[in-house]
């Protein structure tokens, strides 16, 4: 049976990447009549956070894009969280270094760059092999001895060409020449992504992988792993990468990826996932609007083209249009508007900072209206300030934006903390300071606390409209 996999690793917000990777592997399984799995790579301990993943898998989920193992569901080739599968790539390492595959190094980090240096001295690549990293044998032992934290890995060729089968591009040649020795097992004893995710693959029965291009240099690394193991190779697929409309690779500075931003901007999910299924895909009739049912009964991976696929909110925003009008009659309009944000969760957290405002319930929807919204509509003169000019003005909203997208911990204390610490090292009045982000954030100086109203909104809705204060 085909079996298929997304591996997020949960360190940051749910990327619309994810989801799109997602799609496409879940859309071949289907057609196939496979499984799809869901895998989280959380080997990077010092940046996976549990919230991350949690809203990970929430977000693939409201998007209906269901896993038949996971690490919430279980399964039979359990457990599907790396951190939960530690011990076990460790005797895959070691088995390589018994049998010759792999080596035990304990170079220090000022030595490896002495030995790049070297490299690139002698004009030759700077990829480091088993021969430029190995000791003497009694320096080994010395360094043993000394208790010196060592890395294992893996022996590569000094040199020839690699051949990489990709599903959609056909061979690729590299050239050893340019590939480390890659580590396999850090000085902690948790594996590397490499050696983790080959591992998995071949034990959770993965018969093709399908992620984004960016993956491609690693392949070899990957097929070399695979012949050492004397495992089966999965079937490779790369796809091609999202882009920002000015042809960029897709990045938050340009345009969100948080799947949270466009549940917060109130598209359907089922229009996200058709914009999604249209990134380098098209239905053979090229129609532009069809359901995931539709768009698994014509999948042909074959078809995907490799011309970078722009994510365009313009033309997500024209298909979601095109969903609410064709597929919502009043009472499933109103039955989305109450799930999106006419709910009492949302509304709770919104009613003790209007209260003690409010003298009738009609003068609700003018004090709440910036929770229900998306972009506001603001102008330069709504940043008009009795002592703080236009320049100090941008400025603010710059150095607040570049803090809002580092912040991770997201609550009004932490962030009136972070706001007040950089208001007193540009010598401006956290007053004063807080001006121009209430006007980005709530549209006007005379709302609600901003950081609560920050905290309510999230970190994505909140960053955008800093973002776009900014414009
Ligand atoms: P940003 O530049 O917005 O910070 P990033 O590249 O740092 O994005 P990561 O956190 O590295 O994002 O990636 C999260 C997930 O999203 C990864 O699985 C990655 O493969 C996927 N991803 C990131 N960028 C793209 C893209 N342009 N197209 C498709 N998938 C992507
Ligand atoms: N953990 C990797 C990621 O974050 C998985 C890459 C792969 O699919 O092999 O994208």
């Amino acid at each position: 049976t085909v079996r298929t996999r997304v591996a997020p690793s949960p360190t940051g917000d749910p990327h619309v990447g994810t989801a799109y990777i997602a799609l496409f592997n879940l859309a071949f399984a289907r057609q196939h009549g496979g499984e799809f799995i869901l895998r989280i790579e959380d080997t990077d301990q010092t940046r996976s956070t549990p919230e991350s993943e949690q809203a990970i898998l929430d977000s693939l989920r409201w998007l209906g894009l269901e896993w038949d193992e996971g690490p919430d569901i279980g399964g039979p080739h359990g457990p599907y969280r790396q951190s939960e599968r530690k011990h076990m790539y460790k005797d895959f390492a070691m088995r390589l270094v018994e049998e010759g595959h792999a080596f035990l190094c304990f170079r220090t980090s000022e030595e490896l760059d002495e030995l790049r240096e070297l490299r690139k001295a002698d004009g030759k690549h700077t990829a480091l092999k088993q021969s430029d990293l190995a000791l003497p044998a009694e320096e080994v032992e010395s360094r043993m001895a000394q208790g010196m934290p060592y890395v294992v890995r893996m022996c590569v060729p000094e040199e020839g060409i690699c051949v990489i089968d990709d599903l959609l591009r056909g061979p690729i040649e590299m050239d050893w020449g340019q590939v480390d020795a890659q580590i396999l097992l850090k000085s902690d004893g948790m594996p590397t992504y490499h050696l983790a995710n080959v591992v998995d693959d071949h034990l959770m029965k993965i018969t093709h992988v399908i992620r984004g291009e960016e993956w491609i240099n690693s392949a070899p690394k990957h097929k070399l792993l695979y012949q050492y193991f004397g495992w089966d190779m999965p079937q490779l697929c790369h796809m091609p990468l999202l882009r920002n409309p000015d042809k960029s690779k897709l990045s938050k500075r340009k345009n969100p990826t948080s799947i949270l931003y466009y549940q917060r901007m109130g598209y359907l999910p089922e229009a996200l996932l058709n914009y999604l299924g249209r990134m380098g895909w098209s239905m053979p009739d090229e129609r532009e609007k069809f359901s995931r049912a539709e768009m698994f009964e014509h999948f042909d991976l074959s078809r995907v083209s490799l011309g970078g696929p722009v994510f365009d909110q313009v033309k997500l925003s024209w298909l979601n249009g095109m969903w609410i009008r064709e597929e919502l009659d009043t009472d499933a309009f109103a039955a989305e508007m109450m799930k999106w944000a006419l709910n009492p969760t949302y509304l709770k957290q919104i009613i003790p900072l209007i209260q003690p405002r409010v003298e009738k319930f009609s003068d609700v929807a003018p004090l709440a209206s910036f929770f229900l919204s998306g972009m506001l509509n603001i102008t330069p003169a709504s940043f008009e300030h009795k002592s703080l000019n236009e320049e100090q003005i941008k400025k603010i909203l710059q150095f607040a934006s570049w803090y809002l997208d580092r912040q991770s911990e997201w609550n009004k204390d932490t962030l009136f903390q972070g706001l007040k610490t950089l208001a007193d090292g540009m010598g401006i009045k956290i007053r004063d300071f807080l001006f121009p982000l209430f006007v980005a954030i709530s549209g006007t100086a005379q709302s609600v606390s901003v950081v609560d109203a920050m905290q309510i909104l999230g970190p994505d809705m909140s960053r955008a409209r800093v973002r776009f204060a900014l414009d």
